[in-house]
């Protein structure tokens, strides 16, 4: 009996969260000042970092301390990179929240989304000169391209696999770095501070990679056609156009654009030469993508929809499902003709050139070829 209730007292202490008592001190109460809808209560000091739950307008809270992270725009209350951190290690941005005094910064800094990434995750940059480093389905030169990463680029390595021995510049190694997205990097092209850890069991057998038909990298849950029943035409990156980073899908003024994969609103913007409005059809000659959305999904994969007729109908900081309306066909910006410009990009954010992928092959191998 004794040695049960013993038990019982180790097991109940070990889940109770620890409370460091010095900050418990300073904790503060505040009130959530969200009328139009629930403000998201995240892992992490993002939005797209996990979305834990939500708290209506009005709700009290338990500040901790505060973060550095997503600076955000919308709020109610002030525009701020400041995130609070609850009582229960969750993270609410501070846009939304009314306090009666500041609040003291976390004495262990937590940085942008590190709850999305694995713990032991080592910083890197691309070390390979004037040719872009490439990132592979598999540990191997073999293996399908899924990105080219520019010489100078930061890296989150997440662990490393052993695959092909590769000769590069910063050292000789058969030693391939797995980021986020699920894509790997040659280690022998990447400047690092640490060794990443190995990873789980299970990452593919290297042995098989080079053969293997191509992994998709990872990105979870269901995709979707964001313009069904309408084709593309191959246009990413051609040699008359090297730096088209998307397929433009060619359609009707009005016709519904369908969010990709279920993710979070991250932009929705008006992209035009100054002097010009995405309200109003664009030219072949006017430079910008015209009123675009930029959607976050899981395992570190972006989507991009530009020329949008109008603005987005949706807002920055909303969930979106998979097939989900964000908006509708148009010609603003650059652009000679209603259709949808949309891009994929891989271990993001941020995105960029460098991490944009071909999304015909992408979205095939993800179950929702485009025409
Ligand atoms: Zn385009």
């Amino acid at each position: 009996m004794r040695k049960t209730a013993l038990f019982l007292a180790v097991l109940i202490g070990g889940l109770l969260p620890a409370v460091d008592v010095q900050t418990a001190q300073a904790a503060q109460a505040a009130t959530v000042v969200s009328p139009k809808r629930p403000l998201n209560v995240r892992a992490g000091s993002a939005v797209w970092t996990a979305q834990l739950r939500t708290l209506s307008h009005g709700s009290s809270v338990t500040i901790v301390c505060q973060v550095r992270g997503q600076r955000i725009d919308q709020g109610t209350v002030r525009v701020t990179d400041l995130w609070d951190r609850l009582a229960d290690g969750t993270y609410v941005s501070d846009a939304w929240i009314r306090r009666p005094q500041e609040v003291p910064a976390c004495e262990t800094a937590t940085p942008v989304a590190a709850a999305a990434a694995a713990p032991a995750a080592v910083a890197g940059t691309v070390a390979s000169g004037g040719i872009p480093l490439k990132a592979r389905s598999a540990p191997a030169h073999g293996a399908p391209l899924v990105a080219a990463l520019a010489n100078g680029t930061a890296l989150t390595l997440t662990c490393q696999v052993r695959g092909e021995n590769i000769a590069g510049r910063v050292r000789t190694t058969p030693m391939w770095n797995r980021l986020p997205s699920g894509t790997y990097v040659s280690d022998a092209y990447v400047r690092r501070s640490a060794t990443p850890p190995p990873c789980a069991a299970t990452a593919p057998p290297p042995a098989a990679a080079p053969a293997a038909p191509a992994a998709p990298p990872a990105a979870a849950g269901r995709w979707v056609s964001p313009l069904p029943g309408f084709t593309a035409r191959p246009g990413f990156r051609t040699p008359r156009n090297p730096n088209h980073i998307g397929v433009d899908i060619m359609s009707f003024t009005g016709t519904p654009i369908r969010a990709a994969s279920a993710g979070t609103v991250v932009e929705v913007v008006c992209n035009i030469e100054a002097g010009h409005s995405c309200d109003q059809t664009g030219s072949a000659s006017i430079g910008g993508c015209g009123w675009y959305v930029k959607l976050q999904h899981a395992g570190g994969i972006a989507t991009l929809y530009c020329h949008m007729v109008r603005r987005a109908i949706v807002q920055p900081g909303q969930k979106v499902a998979a097939g989900q309306v964000i908006g509708y066909v148009g010609s603003s910006g650059n652009s000679s003709a209603p259709h949808l410009h949309y891009e994929v990009h891989v271990n993001a954010p941020p995105t960029g050139p460098y991490n944009a992928v071909d999304p015909l092959p992408f979205m095939r191998s993800h179950g929702a070829p485009i025409g």
